[in-house]
């Protein structure tokens, strides 16, 4: 993926990364991409009821000029 391209400002060649979910000052884990409409809990939270397909978030940064390019290819 290091050949990637920004679609932003044309820099070739992007840094990989992820985006990390944090609470507070701590990082909790991956951001993840889930299919279809949020869902909310009883208590206002994101409810995962199951059977959603999930996938990691890959994040590729332009050194550039900052732009991230997301992509969702691997599964949880
Ligand atoms: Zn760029």
């Amino acid at each position: 993926m290091s050949e990637n391209k920004c679609t932003s400002c044309g820099h070739v060649g992007l840094g990989e990364g992820y985006v990390a979910a944090f609470n507070g000052l701590l990082a909790t884990g991956c951001s993840v991409w889930v299919s279809g409409e949020v869902r909310r809990g009883a208590l206002g939270g994101v409810k995962l009821a199951g059977g959603q397909p999930t996938f990691f978030i890959e994040a590729f940064r332009c050194a550039r000029c900052g732009h991230l390019e997301l992509f969702a290819n691997r599964p949880t």
